[in-house]
């Protein structure tokens, strides 16, 4: 989002007296207008909400809150689940909530505090790093930003990018995913790196993204950003996640990844993964009530899954699978592609493998650093 863009979203700004100092309180007290700043002693003020109905939760997105954060900042992703096959991720939690406003995100049923919060004691979770690269130093472990908010799209105010890329170039032997759907790439850029920095997109195609994936950026900007991004030196990564079904769907799918495969060669994208939409089924009544029934999320037929989640069929989900792994293995049979929090048999319908087998994935698959991590926390 740009600085333009945010100030029209944001209505209410919090700071809390402690985070006053810090660069990303800096950032907002010099965008925002000083009639929407609101200094708070503690962020205990103000109040959860759980259950947000839909008037709540589109306010909650109104709400910026700079904060600082007293819990552990880094955990094990949450594709480590009964069922599921994990490919070795972690997360640096460094705010909560979005901006944007997709139709099926999650946190619709997640979030219970209803602020766009961003933590600004970054050199707290840097610490925390730094701990457990004493312990887990020979151990290559993958960790991403982007698990409850987008890494990149409220980069203009917390700067975190920048102070995340100095940190990582000491730590070459770990790597970092900034994972986006904004086109939001200009703080970090031009800076000096290691080449363990992944910069990663969310993709759909542009139907989708008008019709689904409101306040984003578009296919167009986010490929975009991409080039710029590979051009620096920056690993790309994309995660085409989730696939959506529609009527049209394989000349969508086709379209986008014909504009994929003519804009980068596969030794430039670090991986692609592949997942189908998937739900709590608590949050469906929230997502009817804020998108109606227009949307292509809202109105689908889905199943309960395993863990819990609403799933299309199985059928249908393979079918998808085998259709964009076979667009871009028959483009070159290099494309590195994997699929995201998805069950065995998909995964042998798909690719007739399973990761840990797979050459291109095998590495990802390693579970050695998970269970090292599982042993000391738990
Ligand atoms: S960009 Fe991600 S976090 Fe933001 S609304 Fe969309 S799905 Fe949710």
């Amino acid at each position: 989002m740009t600085e333009k863009n945010f100030i029209k979203q944001f209505e209410n700004i919090y700071i809390e007296k402690e985070s006053f100092s810090s660069e990303s309180a800096k950032r907002a007290l010099e965008i925002f207008p000083k009639d929407r700043i609101h200094i708070i002693k503690d962020k205990s003020e103000l109040k959860n909400i759980s259950n947000m109905n839909a008037e709540q939760f589109n306010k909650s997105k109104k709400n910026l809150l700079l904060c600082s954060f007293k819990g552990k900042f880094f955990k094990r992703c949450p594709g480590v689940r009964p069922g599921l096959i994990c490919c070795n991720y972690f997360v640096l939690n460094l705010g909560q909530h979005c901006e944007m406003d997709c139709s099926y995100c999650y946190l619709q049923s997640l979030i219970n505090f209803p602020f766009v919060t961003i933590y600004t004691n970054i050199g707290d979770a840097l610490n925390e790093l730094s701990q457990i690269a004493l312990e887990m130093k020979d151990h290559k472990l993958r960790i991403g930003t982007g698990e409850i908010t987008d890494s990149l799209s409220l980069d203009d105010i917390s700067l975190h990018s920048i102070q995340l890329l100095d940190y990582f170039t000491q730590h070459p032997n770990w790597t970092l995913e900034f994972k986006t759907k904004s086109a939001n790439i200009k703080n970090f850029v031009n800076k000096k790196h290691s080449g363990n920095i992944i910069v990663s997109w969310s993709l759909n195609p542009q139907y989708i993204i008008e019709k689904e994936e409101h306040g984003t950026a578009s296919l167009s900007e986010r490929l975009n950003a991409a080039r710029l991004c590979r051009d620096k030196g920056f690993p790309v990564a994309f995660h085409l996640d989730p696939v959506i079904y529609h009527k049209e769907w394989k000349e969508s799918y086709s379209t986008m990844i014909q504009k994929i495969t003519f804009l980068f060669k596969p030794e430039e994208v670090s991986h692609i993964s592949l997942g189908a939409l998937r739900f709590q089924p608590q949050q469906r009544h929230i997502m009817r009530e804020r998108f109606g029934m227009k949307s292509l999320v809202t109105s689908g037929e889905y199943f309960k899954n395993k863990d819990g989640k609403l799933r299309y069929d199985s059928h249908l989900r393979q079918e998808m699978f085998r259709f964009i792994f076979s667009e871009f293995k028959n483009h070159n049979s290099e494309w590195n592609i994997f699929l995201c929090m998805e069950n065995k048999e998909n995964w042998l319908a798909t690719t007739n493998n399973i990761p840990s087998k797979m050459e291109e994935t095998k590495n990802l698959f390693d579970l050695k650093p998970v269970r090292h991590f599982t042993k000391r926390v738990y």
